[in-house]
């Protein structure tokens, strides 16, 4: 498991336990494991050269045998208006990635990427519109968010799983990326400061919530009704409303912890009274808090955001029915902002 193109082993991608099988079998002791796992995930180690405890022909072992991820910066984009950061990485194959930081009063976020592209084809979103490339390892993960913390020098106390791919068609490297970034002998963040968003794919729902952790589950509804959501999102054709909103139940029977839906409005297509009064017939009794987003327009569609006055519009309507809602801050506009426009632009450009 967790191997990469050539056959190897990522390293970054093994728990603590699983590590130090590896050791043992390669004629380690244990607590060789602890050191390199403390490297890897505390410390924060590019490679096995600056890791001075190991021996020598231990990191030569280890080198030969393993791969370790290591993410290279290819772009970085600052924003004047916000000081948001986006990042282009490059993987080991050469293909890239894009991740965000976002500093926000209570602390700062990062945005992560789960795929190489995506599958899912929400006709809104730029991440697809080339396809999926392929899953990203655990470590692949890990490593955009040990990177941007060694970048920007600073704390990353919040990690939202909302770059380019679905999260949960990653489903088993996205658990064993939790796992890793939720372990104290690691960055150690806290499952409640940890988001996964997802188009809404519900035999992975309904496994996530049987793991029982604390994280957050974002679903992207971005519709209320299922015709208006197959407009906009593919996947609706295959999981109806009502089907998301029983794994929605489930997620909150199994975990306490509720929903957030996220709603992108586009102008002319979603942004009705009568579809802020169906959005809060879903949400209200569920207690689920809504995040609405104005559509970030991206070059190959021609959506647009509604009109400011429209969105406060749809958002009092929401409040009026008890709604809990909140309208996303548009981090880094002034930059390629919206999910896998970067990564685009980027290609287009090779
Ligand atoms: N695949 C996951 C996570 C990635 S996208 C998901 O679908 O949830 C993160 C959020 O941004 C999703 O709600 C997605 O629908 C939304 N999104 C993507 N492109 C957008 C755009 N151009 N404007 C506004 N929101 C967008």
């Amino acid at each position: 498991m967790w191997e990469n193109r050539n056959g190897k082993v990522d390293i970054k991608s093994l728990t603590l336990p699983q590590l130090e099988e590896e050791l043992v079998n390669l004629g380690e002791k244990p607590f060789r494991a602890r050191q390199l796992y403390q490297w890897m995930h505390r410390k924060l180690a590019r490679d096995y050269g600056g890791m001075t405890n190991l021996p020598g022909e231990l990191r030569e072992k280890l080198a030969k045998h393993y791969a370790c991820t290591c993410l290279r910066q290819v772009h970085m984009q600052e924003s004047r208006a916000d000081g948001t950061k986006k990042f282009l990485f490059a993987l080991e194959d050469g293909h890239v990635v894009e991740s965000v930081w976002m500093r926000y009063k209570h602390g700062n976020s990062v945005c992560i990427s789960s795929q190489v592209g995506c599958r899912m084809g929400c006709r809104f979103c730029a991440s697809t519109l080339g396809g999926l490339v392929r899953g990203l390892l655990p470590g692949e993960m890990l490593d955009q968010i040990y990177a941007i913390s060694l970048l920007t020098g600073e704390r990353v106390s919040n990690v939202v799983v909302m770059g380019t791919g679905e999260p949960l068609d990653n489903y088993d490297s996205l658990l064993q990326f939790l796992r890793l970034l939720t372990d104290e002998k690691g960055l150690h963040i806290s499952a409640r400061n940890i988001t996964v968003s997802t188009c809404g794919l519900v035999p992975e729902m309904r496994r996530l919530a049987r793991e029982k952790l604390q994280i957050t589950l974002a679903l992207s509804l971005h519709a209320a009704t299922d015709e208006k959501r197959k407009s906009l999102m593919p996947i609706a054709n295959r999981y109806s409303i009502a089907q998301l909103m029983e794994a929605c139940g489930f997620y909150f029977s199994q975990t306490g912890r509720r929903i957030t839906f996220e709603y992108s409005l586009v102008g002319g297509v979603n942004d009705t009274r009568e579809d802020a009064r169906l959005l809060a017939g879903l949400a209200g009794p569920r207690r689920c808090h809504v995040n609405l987003i104005p559509v970030n327009p991206i070059r190959e569609r021609d959506y647009v955001q509604s009109e400011a006055g429209r969105i406060q519009v749809f958002k009092n309507m929401l409040e009026k029915n008890g709604i809990n809602v909140t309208i996303r801050r548009e981090m880094g506009r002034d930059i390629d902002g919206a999910c896998g426009q970067l990564r685009r632009s980027y290609m287009q450009e090779e």
